[in-house]
């Protein structure tokens, strides 16, 4: 009798612990699932003190995954069908007798540092200090994606339709008139919430790595969404997305920008370098060719940047983020180096307007003299940007975007293709002007482009060695992507190496062939075209084959 009663009982319990569609129903049903009361407890009543900001808390234990957040967000914020401002994924974990799968809701995380706001180039992003939501100002983006880059979590999506990155802002206006955010409104379970959080906790927390298993380390931005549940996650919970290794996008316009912009730069430093050993010297023709080809690349590069932003013609606007984005530098000192290229250009190929306006006579030296110094101001500003463009990858804090790495490819490239097209420039000259004169000049440039091509892929094929790693790290995915996916794209990256900088000019040299001779002409014409092509592979290699922790169900493709 006693069992009957308990069964009964529990019968009873069961039958009183409604689903969240039921309970919502029974809400409705009351006139409570509107605004009102229902609410109350789900939004900050008061505004954050200082030392505190708004943040998101998800309630675990009550998110059932049916995605009613995602589409709420999409339905209020009046996004594209396929625009998406809040994602639902999965973690999973436990063993196979106490398996956990628990699904997870997220969004901008409105970060204390946010990454997004200090690489943008334009200033399109603002942190309200009071509340502390990241504003994404829809109307000063010019569409450049660096954010989608910096953002550890994916969160700024870019819209191809207008041109423009958005992003959740916490429907800061309907917080504002005291009502709910889509998404807390929208959840039928009450699973997620507006809190006031103390920025020191958040600075723990991150200090401690403690916010939500497998995904991006706290510590890089400051997330402020807290993940909170009732249940002990075990220690091997990981995103249901962590083994899906798929290729990022692919970026060409920055791919083809990168590689033209390193050339140009590359081939101001070897002519500087080629200057300051006497070497270019013999021929005043060469450096008019070097100074032609090398300023035609460049305003190609410029041409290939444009081309990756959604809005170009606000490019204008890229110096307003000079204080802290990367981007913005990278833009300026581009612009300052095409501009003092084309001087460059002029002091050779229209020396009677330095004379005429007396700048020889003003800095008391000759033509010659001016020409060399602007070869080496040409080629420190080049450094100076490349560098820039480097720090642009190594601040997004992906392990495949290192420092080391970044520098050794750019610098790299810029080596190997300036190289490559000056000792092909020398060699057309040298035909051209039928001077004798040029083959140690010559000899000296092929000399340097096997031995630094051939460093660069020994180095370049290092990255195989993380096939070996026990654990499913960033750059163990990035060597099985390069073998997998994009396995074509990295075997004709190391054939174009090899032959475009190691068989082909190996070649010449071992022949000893003048530099005017036809076969010399045509063998670097044709290396340099194998080793451009190689080299926008290995650039393609570097964006495709980035990986990062992630969010579960992160938004980006
Ligand atoms: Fe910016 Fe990303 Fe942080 Fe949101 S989550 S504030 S987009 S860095």
């Amino acid at each position: 009798m006693g069992v009957r009663l308990q069964i009964i009982q529990e019968h009873l319990k069961a039958q009183q612990d409604l689903s969240a569609v039921e309970r919502f129903a029974r809400l409705h049903d009351e006139g409570r699932a509107g605004q009102g009361p229902l609410y109350e407890s789900q939004i900050p009543l008061t505004k954050p003190r200082a030392g505190q900001q708004y943040g998101f808390q998800v309630d675990l234990d009550a998110c059932t995954g049916c995605k009613a957040c995602v589409v709420g967000c999409n339905k209020m914020n009046g996004l594209d069908p396929d625009e998406t401002w809040r994602a639902v994924g999965t973690i999973h974990g436990g063993t196979t007798h106490h398996p956990i799968q628990q699904t997870v809701t997220t969004a901008c995380h409105h970060c204390l540092d946010p990454a997004c706001m200090s690489g943008c180039p334009v200033g399109a992003y603002e942190k309200n200090p009071e509340t502390g939501i990241v504003k994404h100002l829809d109307d000063q983006c010019i569409g450049c994606q660096y954010c989608t880059l910096t953002c550890p979590y994916e969160v700024p999506q870019y819209n191809k339709r207008l041109g423009i990155v958005r992003k959740c802002d916490m429907c800061q206006d309907r917080l504002a008139e005291g009502e709910a955010p889509a998404c807390v409104e929208s959840c039928p379970n009450g699973a997620i919430a507006i809190k006031i959080v103390d920025i020191s906790e958040v600075l723990d927390d991150a200090q401690g790595d403690a916010f939500l298993p497998g995904a991006p380390s706290p510590g890089i931005t400051g997330p402020t969404t807290t993940y909170k549940t009732q249940r002990n996650l075990p220690r091997n919970v990981l995103p249901a997305n962590f083994y899906d290794v798929r290729p990022a996008a692919k970026h060409m316009p920055l791919v083809v920008m990168l590689v033209l912009t390193q050339l140009s730069v590359g081939a101001y430093v070897v002519d500087a370098l080629l200057n300051a050993q006497g070497h270019s010297s013999v021929s005043s023709a060469l450096g008019r060719a070097h100074s032609l080809i090398a300023l035609g690349l460049g305003l190609l590069a410029l041409g290939a940047a444009t081309l990756h932003l959604g809005r170009p013609l606000y490019a204008f606007r890229a110096f307003i983020g000079l204080r802290t984005s990367w981007m913005s530098r990278e833009i300026v000192a581009i612009g300052v180096f095409v501009k003092i290229a084309v001087i460059h250009a002029l002091s050779f190929w229209k020396p009677e307007l330095f004379t005429w306006v007396g700048i020889p006579r003003l800095l008391g030296t000759s033509m010659d003299r001016i020409q060399d110094w602007l070869s080496v101001i040409t080629a420190a500003v080049g450094v100076l940007a490349a560098a820039c463009s480097v720090m642009i990858y190594v601040a997004t804090k992906r392990k495949w975007w290192s420092g080391s790495t970044t520098t050794l490819k750019f610098f790299g490239t810029a080596a190997v293709l300036g190289l490559s097209t000056m000792s092909a420039t020398t060699s057309v000259t040298a035909r051209i002007t039928g001077s004798q004169d040029l083959g140690a000049t010559f000899r000296v440039l092929l000399a340097w482009f096997v031995g630094i091509s051939a460093a660069k892929l020994i180095y370049e094929a290092g990255m195989f060695r993380h096939l070996l790693d026990k654990q499913q790290g960033d750059l163990k995915r990035t060597a099985l992507l390069m073998t997998r996916d994009l396995k074509e794209v990295t075997i004709w990256r190391f054939i174009l190496g090899a032959i475009g900088g190691i068989i082909l000019p190996g070649l010449v040299l071992l022949a000893e062939s003048p530099p005017a001779s036809t076969a010399a002409i045509a063998i670097t014409c044709l290396s340099t075209l194998f080793m451009l092509g190689g080299e926008l592979l290995e650039r393609t290699l570097f964006f495709t084959a980035v990986s990062a922790p992630r969010m579960p169900g992160a938004i980006g493709k």
